[in-house]
């Protein structure tokens, strides 16, 4: 036997019907908070998978070798940097207590390439202080950047500057004719770039031993004048200094150069 409604039971079943379906004014904001928070969520995966340096080729020198001192022939061999002969590559300097450039310049360069990965980058290093055992001469050190036709490329050193002075500089390439014109532009702009990221991450003050204002165009550096895509080198800090040597031999203080680096070649990148 069917249940009858009466009419009133029927009447409080749609009233009942609208209340559910006009929720009270909390529930719809609740709504919109969720519809909001949806979307971004949304931006947010977006983001993620478009990384600020995908699609973006750097190749990060380290200056120097830990092989170069077991293979003086080798790395004393002249050979044509462009604007002059050079020594195919050199032993680079070392704190007062023995820490060596080279292994600084690899640990950074290490860092710097974990950095770049994780923001999209391809990151291609020169060698990785094995492989090759020693080297590589600067004219091949800028040939692999050539080669992979790399959207900027950077060495890493630190200098052995003698006396009391500390500091950072970045060098670039003068436009030298048929050399250097065609990246010396850009090269200054990563300088540029660089030493304004650099300066904010380590706290490091400019160099005042060499070039103006923490950056110093040079036409006898092999391994920018040989560069076909915009190259810069930068002195870290000066390893003969004792304040900069505490800092530049400190693992932690390597990711903060390493970042400030990273900073100065996402900003160039991204123009
Ligand atoms: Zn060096």
């Amino acid at each position: 036997m069917g249940m009858q409604l009466s009419s009133a039971a029927l009447a409080a079943i749609a009233t009942l019907a609208l209340v559910l379906a006009l929720p009270p004014d909390g529930a719809t904001m609740v709504a919109a908070r969720s519809g909001a928070s949806i979307s971004m969520t949304r931006a947010l995966t977006h983001a993620q998978a478009a990384l600020p340096l995908e699609g973006k080729l750097v190749v990060i020198d380290p200056g120097h070798n830990p092989g170069n001192a077991a293979h003086a022939q080798n790395i004393g061999r002249s050979v044509d940097a462009g604007t002059l002969r050079k020594a195919c590559d050199t032993v680079g300097t070392a704190t007062a207590a023995g820490y060596p450039e080279w292994k600084h310049n690899l640990r950074v360069a290490r860092r710097l390439a974990r950095i770049l990965v994780a923001r999209g980058a391809r990151v291609v290093l020169t060698h990785d202080g094995k492989r090759p055992r020693w080297g590589p001469c600067i004219t091949r050190r800028a040939r692999i950047a050539n080669r992979l036709d790399a959207d900027a490329a950077i060495s890493i050193h630190a200098d052995g500057h003698l006396g009391t002075s500390r500091g950072f500089h970045i060098i670039h390439p003068i436009s030298v004719v048929g050399l250097t014109d065609d990246i010396a532009a850009r090269s200054k702009r990563l300088a540029r770039d660089v030493r304004k990221t650099y300066a904010n991450t380590t706290g490091l003050p400019l160099a005042r031993y060499a070039g103006k204002k923490g950056l110093h165009a040079r036409e006898d550096i092999g391994g920018l004048n040989l560069s076909d895509v915009p190259k810069v080198l930068i002195e870290t800090g000066n390893m003969r200094n004792a304040g900069d040597a505490a800092l530049l031999t400190s693992g932690h203080f390597q990711w903060r150069e390493a970042r400030g680096i990273a900073d100065g070649l996402t900003r160039f990148l991204k123009r």
